[in-house]
């Protein structure tokens, strides 16, 4: 059990979930595996100790993830904002999952942070934000998942793990490892998805129900992606991706279908980081990520107003897309002693 989970304060939460309590999940904006995965996992585990709990999203995720259990009763601030208020209102205690500041859920962070509830971070971010009564952060988990599984582990309950709960919390190990790639993943990680098969996970679907669902359109907007709009700057073992709002909707972009793309350029052999810029909701939305040392969290921090982890960050720019390519570019020449050493 990840050492976060081995405090006092975990007796106090302990306490406090022994009775019926109205219980509200929130995850970060543009949930991605982890952050549904983790939510809906640990809402299950609640509503079976006997909570009134709810999962409450800041906007919609893409069809890929909308077939966990329990994803019918996910509430999303953006279309039921009246709803979701009053029930964050009247929470006894507020989860925050798989984020590690309240600028990470968008507009409902005004509702979250005037709540009365306790408030509960479990999440793997760097850097995260004093916003709660109590923070269960590990930086070095692979997930937020496996976090959720681990604190159900303290309070004594592994038995409680069913199915719809081993489904979900597989979805979030499996996404934000790559599928048991990334060096986050250790041979606990595998213990504990061994132990969730072991409860019902039904993980060779899964990965078909996550990653073979593309379009056509999907695809072979990778395929344009991938021959027209990839940049390899050899001089800083750098690979860029980028495409502008026009090229998105010549594509039928949804939400999701650029999930990945940036792992292409990752992928490309002497590659230390690789960046995706998408134009977006009028802003320039940057997906970063790395391999060995640079910390494309510090990177994203300090340029791009984001963060995340060492290897897998996220940030934006206001200003056109052509413009922060621009910057982005210029800001290498800075980082090439460390990209290239
Ligand atoms: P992605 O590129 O997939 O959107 O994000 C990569 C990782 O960085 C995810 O774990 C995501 O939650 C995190 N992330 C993305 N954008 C931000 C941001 O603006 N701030 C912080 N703290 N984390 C971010
Ligand atoms: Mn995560």
């Amino acid at each position: 059990v990840s050492n976060v989970f081995s405090v006092p304060e975990l007796e106090e939460v302990k306490t406090l979930l022994s009775s019926s309590k109205k219980i509200i999940i929130t995850t970060h904006r543009s949930p991605d595996g982890d952050a549904i995965g983790s939510s809906l996992a640990l809402c299950h585990y609640l509503v079976s100790k006997g909570h009134d709990a709810k999962v409450v999203v800041p906007d919609s995720y893409p069809k890929f993830l909308q077939w966990m259990p329990g994803n019918d009763g996910v509430l999303v601030y953006d279309y039921h904002k009246e709803i979701s208020e009053r029930k964050i209102e009247a929470a006894d205690i507020i989860f925050s999952l798989d984020y590690n500041g309240l600028g990470r859920i968008m507009d409902l962070a005004k509702p979250v942070a005037a709540a009365k509830g306790t408030k509960i971070i479990i999440d793997h971010h760097q850097q995260p934000e004093d916003f709660a009564d109590y923070t269960f952060s590990d930086t070095d988990s692979c997930s937020t998942a496996q976090l959720v599984y681990e604190f159900i582990e303290a309070l004594g309950d592994a038995d409680a793990i069913n199915a719809d709960m081993a489904n979900c919390l597989y979805v979030g190990i499996m996404t934000d490892t790559g599928s048991f790639r990334f060096p986050s993943t250790l041979s606990k990680t595998h213990r504990i998805v061994a132990s969730l098969i072991d409860c019902g996970a039904k993980n060779s679907q899964i990965h078909e129900w996550v990653y073979d669902t593309n379009t056509l359109s999907q695809l072979q907007l990778l395929g344009y992606a991938l021959s027209n709009k990839l940049e390899l700057l050899e001089e800083y073992n750098v690979a860029i991706i980028s495409l502008t709002q026009e090229e998105l909707i010549r594509f039928s972009f949804k939400k999701g279908d650029t999930e990945g793309l940036v792992n292409y350029a990752l992928s490309i052999d002497g590659v230390r980081v690789a960046a995706f810029f998408a134009e977006k909701d009028g802003l320039v939305r940057i997906s970063f990520r790395s391999k060995g040392a640079f910390s494309v969290n510090q990177f994203a921090r300090k340029h791009f107003n984001g963060g995340g982890h060492d290897r897998a960050a996220g940030g934006a720019s206001e200003k056109s897309i052509a413009e922060t390519l621009t910057e982005f570019k210029g800001l290498l020449v800075q980082y090439k002693q460390e990209l290239t050493s």
